[in-house]
């Protein structure tokens, strides 16, 4: 499957060049490694958003 920009969620293109992938719609560039940092910063920051529960009082 495709891989998404983690910044707005458009088609990201593999450059064999740079070993980079670069974003079609807002232009990113991220390395492999930055990529899978975003998405592993993306799913724990909405994990923790969305289930987050506050302490009973
Ligand atoms: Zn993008």
């Amino acid at each position: 499957m495709p891989k998404r920009c983690p910044e707005c969620g458009g088609e990201l293109l593999y450059d064999r060049n740079t070993k980079t992938f670069v974003c079609t719609s807002c232009g990113r560039v991220y390395t492999r490694d930055e990529l899978e940092a975003a998405y592993e910063a993306l799913r724990e920051g909405g994990g923790k958003v969305i289930g987050r529960r506050r302490p009973p009082l």
